[in-house]
């Protein structure tokens, strides 16, 4: 067991590792690459199961559990399935995050519990097309009416817009670009002047769509405001955080399944007389594949420990936990892809989704360079 874990946190991995391992079967993930739709009894499934709530304390009606209960839970999904490990995390992170962090009692009443039951689905609007890894150049804009806002521009790239009920939109309440005042809104997708884009067409994470936001002077009431006027990029911060951790786990649970189909396949495939495996080459790039999993797990379970012991240094080590998770996944899943040769690359073999399904994880949530930007400023202060 890792250092940072204890007996209970393995427990958790037992009891996702079973619901993954019963529930996200080739089946089911053939069909949901085939599709592109996630089925629905597996959401409801995951709902029962408590994922939804993992980071909602107890007297909200969540889980409550520590953070390396989450990025286990998040891990073990990632392991069978990338793209149910994103519905299991979204209403803890990006959905859930900026409600916990700076909701009303009204609001956390009104839109966790039905999140947390699979009731209610929220996307996190913050990337614009003019602003992606510098959020604070957004001009989505929030201009006050009365008691109410009016709200004009367009996000892209929003993770389950197309089929959200509300998005957690941040937009400027100061129209001077050098005040930064940005704000955040829970916006009622149904609302006049809110659509959607189409469904962008992407190349791993098939099962959970993504798409613009358009708002078209949308009226919303003050009560729509989470947290103060100005708070807005502060909370998107602080939910960012914590996403990455998730993130960094969804890394380790590929990198893992990747170095085990590797292992498993070059044992079997025979050439030059004997398996892949017992060529020197095959076993170094196994044995280094294997000890970058490790060192990915203890990054990762290192900031999760620190954030459930309330160190102020969390920010670094979940910036560094994704950014080197993030590659390393990379790297691995092509090596996975190496080591099957040309099967690698059809889509018989798991592996081929891997690769697809890793490539993200080093551009959403903040790319890897911004990572950079995250430990840099850190270690130079
Ligand atoms: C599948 C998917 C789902 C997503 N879901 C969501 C979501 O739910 N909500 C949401 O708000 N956003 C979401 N995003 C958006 C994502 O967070 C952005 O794509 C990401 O932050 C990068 O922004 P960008 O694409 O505009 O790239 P850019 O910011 O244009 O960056 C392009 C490249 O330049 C590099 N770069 C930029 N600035 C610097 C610098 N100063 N120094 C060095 N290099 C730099 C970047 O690292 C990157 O390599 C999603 C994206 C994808 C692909």
């Amino acid at each position: 067991m890792n250092a940072y874990l204890e007996p209970k946190h393995e427990m958790v991995r037992k009891l996702v590792r079973q619901f993954a391992e019963t529930e996200l079967t080739k089946e089911v993930i053939d069909e949901i690459e085939e599709t592109h739709e996630y089925p629905k009894e597996i959401f409801d499934k995951m709902a029962k199961c408590g994922f939804y709530g993992m980071r909602v304390p107890q007297e909200l009606g969540g889980q409550g559990a520590d953070y390396r209960s989450y990025v286990i839970m998040a891990e073990e999904l990632a392991r069978v399935s990338v793209v149910s490990n994103i519905w299991a995390t979204t209403p803890n992170s990006l959905a859930g995050g900026p409600i916990l962090n700076e909701g009303t009692d009204e609001q956390k009443e009104k839109y966790l519990k039905p999140v947390m039951n699979g009731e209610m689905k929220i996307c996190f609007a913050l990337t614009e097309p003019e602003a992606g890894s510098d959020p604070s150049g957004m001009t989505t804009t929030a201009v006050k009416d009365g008691d109410d806002y009016i709200l004009n521009g367009r996000k892209c790239f929003i993770t389950m817009a197309p089929i959200a009920d509300y998005a957690i939109v941040f937009a400027r309440t100061n129209p001077d670009p050098k005040a930064r005042e940005i704000s955040a809104f829970i916006v009622d997708m149904k609302l006049e002047g809110v659509s959607t884009g189409a469904p962008e067409k992407k190349m791993g994470v098939i099962g959970c769509p993504t798409s613009d936001v358009i708002l078209n002077n949308v009226r919303v009431s003050k009560d729509a405001l989470l947290g103060e006027e100005g708070s807005g990029l502060r909370n998107a911060l602080a939910t960012l955080d914590v996403g990455r951790m998730a993130c960094a786990a969804q890394a380790v649970g590929v990198a893992e399944a990747a170095l085990e189909e590797a292992i498993k396949y070059s044992k079997e495939r025979k050439q030059f007389g004997k398996p892949l495996c017992k060529h020197q080459a095959i076993a170094f790039m196994l044995a280094d594949m294997a000890t970058e999993v490790e060192a990915m797990r203890g990054l990762l379970y290192q900031a999760a420990w620190m954030k459930d012991k309330g160190s102020k240094e969390v920010g670094k080590f979940a910036s560094m936990a994704k950014y080197y998770c993030a590659e390393k996944a990379n790297e691995i899943c092509g090596k996975a892809v190496q080591i099957h040769g040309g099967y690698g690359f059809m889509k018989d073999y798991k592996v081929e989704r891997f690769y697809r399904d890793a490539r993200v994880m080093t551009i959403y949530e903040g790319t890897s360079q911004v990572q950079q930007m995250v430990i840099s400023r850190a270690i130079l202060k």
